[in-house]
């Protein structure tokens, strides 16, 4: 097995388009692929909380121009919520970590929950009652359980979530990310996504730049890196990583994304 880079030695690359760091790549030719939550969006003590600060839809139509309409949107969020948040952009999206997912054509695919889904969501939301600071998130064909306001009971909320996973069967999978765990579709992650988009226009044939802070975002990394791509990961944590780079923050990633598109 490879051994794992740490964060401290991933400073050097420089991102396409990125004329503060030094002899910008061009990002003409590249395909970008961008989680929202803690990579574009700074993360929020409830995931209802969190803000899109302005000038970032307008950045991110014109980074998308720029790159030929070879923008999507990854993110575990719902599409639903994706439009809500960035009403009318228009850009290709995949939602629940690749288990919806909207083409660039506009073609659809979506996920249906099923009945044992709703139960096990039910399951949850009256345990929860007994939690106090845990945050349950509908999304649909997937849900999710927030402990950032309450960690101590982090340990509590996984193993719950883990019984009613195996409850449904393999249908569902659990995910882990930061603060959170979550139930959602299998057979789908965001490296899956990302591969489907890279083998149609205007995504085919260029280079995949992909942008991620947390666990569901190694997927895509993985499968950026085998594709001769660069893979970016958002946030100084120990947490190891497949990432080729490492950025600060969400604020550094829109900073680039408004100079990038210009
Ligand atoms: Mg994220």
């Amino acid at each position: 097995m490879r051994p794992r880079t740490r964060y401290a030695e991933k400073t050097k690359t420089t991102l396409p388009g990125d004329a503060a760091a030094g002899p910008p790549l061009p990002i003409d030719g590249w395909a970008v692929f961008l989680d929202i939550d803690g990579t574009l969006l700074d993360i929020a003590d409830t995931p209802g909380a969190v803000t899109v600060p302005g000038g970032l839809r307008d950045d991110l139509a014109m980074l998308s121009r720029r790159v030929g309409g070879a923008l999507a949107l990854v993110t575990g969020r719902s599409i639903a919520f994706v439009d809500e948040a960035f009403p009318a952009h228009g850009l290709p999206v995949a939602g629940l970590h690749g288990a919806e997912w909207r083409d660039p054509t506009g073609r659809r695919l979506d996920c249906d929950p099923g009945p044992g889904l709703a139960a096990a969501r039910r399951r949850l939301g009256e345990k929860a009652a007994d939690w106090p600071g845990v945050v349950i998130e509908d999304k649909g064909a997937a849900f999710a359980a927030h402990f950032r306001l309450a960690p101590r009971l982090g340990e509590v909320v996984r193993s719950f979530m883990e019984s009613l996973a195996e409850g449904l069967g393999e249908g569902w999978t659990l995910q882990q990310g930061k603060s959170v765990v979550e139930i959602r579709p299998a057979g789908n992650d965001k490296g899956a996504v990302v591969e489907r988009f890279m083998a149609q226009p205007p995504f085919l044939g260029r280079r995949p730049l992909a942008v991620g802070d947390d666990l569901t975002d190694e997927a895509m990394f993985a499968v950026v890196n085998r594709l001769g791509g660069l893979s970016v990961r958002v946030g100084r944590s120990m947490q190891p990583t497949a990432a080729a780079m490492v950025v600060d923050s969400p604020a550094a990633v829109r900073e680039w994304i408004a100079g990038a598109g210009r």
